[in-house]
């Protein structure tokens, strides 16, 4: 039976790209030894790291002045490293869910943080819209997808002060303007890579204004100026990301994964909204393309089992919601089909002709 794979992280990614990463395991480029066995500074492997930059800098119209890093630690580093590069007195964070608590939490330890809005009340149901971000900060701090309650930022924001986002679950499914940011970051096991590799976006001129020391695996601008190559870099994983990036590339680049994350939202949404089995938990408006979360409707909260194990049974896999949230959710990322979620949307209607 085909397995429909919709876990949040690490995720799916296109088989074509795992079948690659496995031949290089088995023999890098004919040199008849594993991918895993070689330097990072062997002279088949700098290449990698270029084609992989190259690539991120071209399907994201990145602009001259930035710089793009593969770095370890995943995302929760990034919340430490982000305001031990870039607070110097005060920053803005927008609190939209448990990730952007933990970025908030780690800020609080280099300077003042102003968290301008929160929906924590509302579970995170939604993205708070009414808010000021104080002209005078640092940098404004925003999730733009919230993997666990499936709301997304699905447009750049107007902002008096340069932003920074943790794009570790939506990069690479919409165009961004780059230029609004002096930072994007994220965990690469959502939409590009395996766990283990971070990709870092970086605005050059943005560095070294801090005046604090920061410890050399925590400076961006020492990993800039290594090109990644400070230390050992996640090399397996920086060639999966190399490859998906050849792959979206082919695809049509981040265009055509907009159309189609857009075309995959509508019909799994469509359903949910149409079935009187299901509803969605986040606000319509800041519905995510990639993780979309529904729960029993009210009435029929007590199939909630009996849904989770048929759909089980038809292949549909990893779409029980985070605990948090409850219900399911349906990770939605590029590499996952449209045919997987009208599966999925097959299996919601067979579910509701038999209640
Ligand atoms: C998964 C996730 C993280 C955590 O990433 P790690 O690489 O595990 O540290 C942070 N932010 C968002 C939005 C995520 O989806």
């Amino acid at each position: 039976m085909k397995k429909h794979n919709f876990n949040a992280g690490p995720s799916i990614l296109p088989r074509e790209v795992i079948e690659d990463t496995a031949k290089a395991i088995l023999d890098f480029n004919g040199s008849g030894l594993s991918l895993m066995e070689i330097s990072h500074r062997a002279k088949d492997f700098q290449p990698v790291v270029d084609e992989a930059v190259a690539l991120f800098k071209e399907l994201l119209n990145i602009p001259e002045g930035y710089s793009v890093l593969f770095l370890g630690g995943g995302a929760s580093l990034e919340f430490c490293m982000v305001p031990y590069n870039f607070l110097e007195k005060k920053a803005a964070y927008l609190n939209t869910g448990v990730w952007a608590k933990k970025a908030i939490k780690e800020a609080k330890a280099f300077g003042e943080v102003v968290e301008v809005a929160s929906s924590a009340a509302e579970n995170y149901t939604y993205i708070p819209k009414d808010y000021t971000v104080p002209a005078d900060a640092d940098y404004f701090h925003i999730t733009s997808n919230n993997t666990i309650y499936g709301t997304e930022l699905k447009h750049d924001l107007e902002s008096p002060v340069p932003m920074i986002a943790d794009m570790s679950s939506d990069i690479l499914s919409r165009p961004i303007d780059i230029s609004k940011y002096i930072c994007i970051y994220g965990g690469a096991q959502k939409n590009l890579a395996p766990a283990g590799v971070t990709f870092v976006i970086v605005k050059d001129d943005a560095l070294g204004k801090v005046t604090r020391h920061i410890p050399s695996m925590l400076d961006y601008k020492i990993h800039v100026d290594g090109g990644s190559m400070f230390n050992t870099p996640p090399v397996v994983p920086i060639y999966t990301a190399m490859l998906t990036l050849r792959w979206v590339k082919e695809q049509g680049g981040v265009k055509e994964m907009e159309r189609r994350a857009i075309e995959k939202a509508d019909l799994l949404y469509g359903e949910i909204d149409r079935n009187k089995l299901f509803v969605g938990t986040a606000a319509k408006e800041d519905r995510s393309r990639m993780n979309i979360c529904f729960v029993m409707a009210p009435e029929y909260k007590e199939l909630e089992a009996d849904f989770l194990k048929f759909a089980t049974e038809r292949g549909m896999i990893g779409i029980k919601g985070h605990r948090s949230v409850g219900g399911f959710r349906a990770s939605c990322y590029n590499a996952m089909s449209k045919e997987s979620v009208q599966a999925l949307v097959d299996c919601m209607q067979e579910f509701e002709k038999l209640h």
